[in-house]
């Protein structure tokens, strides 16, 4: 994770999932974006870092990506234990 401490919207994504706030400056914030966009969901569809997620990637991380890519799915996870937690009502049941 980054040394930076998380901005108020990722601390309140951390207990609130999904938190529909970002700040244009926070690299969590920018990893919250990117996990919620179709070219992550391609991604994940494909089984890969298709191109233009690799694109949206670097927007914020350049050449250190990889690291934003770790970022994301830290946040996919999150928010797949808040929706199993029940904390999603948005979203249809398994
Ligand atoms: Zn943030």
């Amino acid at each position: 994770m980054s040394q930076n401490p998380p901005c108020r919207h990722c601390n309140q994504a951390g207990s609130r999932w999904p938190w529909p706030f970002y700040d244009a400056k926070c690299l969590g914030c920018a990893a919250r974006e990117i996990e919620d966009s179709p070219e992550f969901w391609a991604a994940q569809a494909a089984g890969t870092t298709t191109p233009e997620y690799q694109a949206r990637l670097r927007r914020h991380w350049g050449d250190d990506w990889k690291e934003g890519h770790q970022r994301v799915k830290e946040w996919h996870e999150h928010g797949q234990r808040a929706a199993k937690a029940g904390r999603n009502p948005g979203n249809p049941a398994p």
